[in-house]
């Protein structure tokens, strides 16, 4: 899917800061606002500039759509930490069904008392796993196992044991408030607070799930199988939705986010889609020109290395990096050459080397004796 500009769409440049863009936002969002401006296009643009700022206002979808060209990364699953996580100004209830009053509650503090009988979605889960470079390269599919806060399987979650249900909170009445009143010396003063006997849920259990005591939750060993996509890279992370802990008054299960961290490897260096890899060569393929073995993680390829060949040239192997995660090929790999000079020459060696230097016009005082066992040994051999 091609994407905007979305820098452009804020007005400001590739570097922004964060807190730059979250002003752009807050500009443009109050200049578009289709209560405040009643030009034709200014709900577009509003939702236009909702939208830029989702990603670039989210650290993680930014780093995504700058490296991906799109804020959720790959397979819908990559793009980290969105939504309501995202704090004041997160992209969590925009461009959807919020609505321009919610939008405007963040702005000016608004926002009313919580319902304590609304439905709560589970918490978020962190998982750290290890890959090695290939499989982050390759992708691989693993099955995970993890305790989380689940349904309890007893009572399918309401906390009542089985054949009964729960009823109204005699307490609150099912509203999961009290109002308690107090004589202080200022007078009588009136609080709301959580009913202590429904704790909230405007229900009441008479009998108890014997598995959960009423909790509704349980901790349970969870299995989970994971298809990690070819391509991924260290510290990136993977969203599975409703593999989270169990939410309460009905809300659904949070997420589980898997941590990539990815074992280095000794061969290859690798920078996104790039592979970076050092070849040896010798001085005479370098002078030469060879066909030489070079290793990828596609397997072994052959280079040309042309005559008159440099150290610290860079070559590159199309298509041999890693895999671009949206599925469209591979990136290069890069084989810097690094000429090895030649150490304990023998007597044939140096004599073809001073014949060279002659030919060559130059005039070399070293005699191409390393060290004491070097000397030692040609004195065995002469
Ligand atoms: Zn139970
Ligand atoms: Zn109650």
């Amino acid at each position: 899917m091609a994407q905007k500009d979305l820098y452009g769409v804020l007005g400001v440049s590739k570097d922004a800061s964060q807190d730059e863009i979250k002003k752009a936002y807050r500009k443009l969002s109050k200049k578009y606002h289709p209560d405040l401006n009643k030009a034709p296009d200014a709900a577009e643009k509003f939702k236009e500039v909702q939208d830029a700022y989702d990603v670039l206002g989210d650290k993680q979808k930014r780093q995504n759509y700058d490296q991906y060209g799109s804020a959720d990364g790959a397979q819908g699953g990559f793009g980290g930490f969105g939504g309501g996580q995202a704090g004041g100004f997160g992209g969590g209830g925009f461009g959807g069904g919020g609505g321009f009053d919610d939008i405007f509650n963040q702005f000016f503090g608004g926002g009313g008392q919580r319902n304590p009988n609304a439905p709560r979605p589970g918490r978020d889960l962190q998982y750290q796993m290890n890959l090695t470079f290939e499989e982050a390269i390759f992708g691989k599919k693993t099955k995970i196992t993890y305790t989380r806060e689940a349904q309890c399987h007893t009572c399918g979650g309401n906390g009542a044991k089985p054949g009964t249900s729960p009823v109204t909170c005699h307490q609150c009445g099912g509203s999961g408030y009290v109002t308690t009143v107090t004589n202080t010396p200022l007078g009588r003063m009136q609080s709301q607070q959580p009913c202590p006997v429904c704790h909230g849920t405007g229900q009441e259990i008479k009998e108890k799930c014997p598995t959960c005591g009423g909790s509704g939750h349980e901790e349970q060993r969870h299995e989970v199988e994971v298809t990690i996509p070819a391509g991924v890279d260290d510290g990136q992370q993977m969203r599975l939705q409703g593999q989270g802990e169990s939410g309460t008054n009905g809300g659904g299960y949070g997420d589980l986010f898997i941590i990539f961290q990815v074992t280095p490897s000794k061969d290859f260096r690798r920078d996104g889609t790039e592979i970076y890899f050092d070849q040896p060569i010798s001085f005479i393929q370098a002078a030469l020109g060879d066909d030489v073995q070079v290793k990828t993680v596609h397997g072994d390829v052959k280079l040309k290395v042309p005559a008159g060949t440099q150290g610290g040239t860079t070559f590159r192997l199309r298509g041999k990096g890693a895999p671009r995660l949206r599925g469209n090929g591979n990136g290069d790999e890069h084989v810097t050459v690094k000429v090895v000079t030649p150490k304990n020459l023998n007597k044939g060696q140096r004599d073809a080397l001073r014949a060279f230097a002659k030919a060559s016009g130059e005039n070399v005082s070293g005699t191409g004796k390393g060290n004491l066992f070097d000397k030692m040994r040609d004195k065995f051999n002469e």
